[in-house]
């Protein structure tokens, strides 16, 4: 039931393209820019955009990884061959690599996105409730380290009150206005 569910998102999200604001970011990497993109999506849209240096959170619908010996794979295969999809090392019960609720995240991809935030001069909150942890302790890692916080988001947030520009705007719009800016002042 559940791989039907999986097999059911991966086929409508393959089918979808990315927006104006995720090729911007893409766009902004393949400049040059020092740019990790940090994501609790799971629907591997940076990476479609082109983006390198995402951190998935949550996982990612294209990714496997078997309940038996653990191994992790990629698979972009809609619709699925064999549904449930067994593991190519053992033939066990493979189950999609996200992150279910009252899961653990991986502590390595959570320590990456604590150094980037750690590392950077400027964090982005773009489109998040800010209401799923860790994810959304990162804007306080950012004001413990004095990374300057611009929030992109149509609505106010439980993180608002950190954040040092705020663009009331859609992802598209807010990232177009904050990178003319940075391009201005930098
Ligand atoms: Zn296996």
């Amino acid at each position: 039931m559940v791989w039907e569910f999986y097999a059911w998102r991966r086929d409508l999200v393959s089918r979808c393209n990315p927006n104006q604001a995720h090729y911007l970011l893409a766009q902004i990497q393949s400049e040059g820019h020092s740019l990790t993109i940090v994501t609790q999506n799971v629907d591997g849209l940076h990476q479609k955009a082109g983006s390198q240096n995402v951190i998935e959170l949550h996982g990612s619908l294209w990714k496997l990884k078997c309940t038996r010996c653990s191994k992790k794979w990629t698979s972009t295969e809609v619709p699925f061959t064999d549904l449930p999809p067994a593991c190519p090392a053992c033939g066990g019960l493979a189950r999609p690599d996200v992150v279910w609720f009252g899961e653990a995240l991986d502590p390595q991809i959570l320590e990456r996105s604590y150094k980037a935030v750690r590392e950077a001069n400027t964090l982005l909150v773009i489109g998040t409730s800010a209401l799923v942890y860790p994810a959304a302790g990162l804007p306080q890692l950012a004001k413990d380290t004095q990374t300057s916080i611009v929030e992109i988001n149509p609505q106010e947030t439980p993180v608002s009150y950190l954040a040092d520009i705020i663009y009331r705007k859609t992802a598209t719009e807010g990232v177009r206005l904050w990178w003319r800016r940075w391009q201005e002042q930098n």
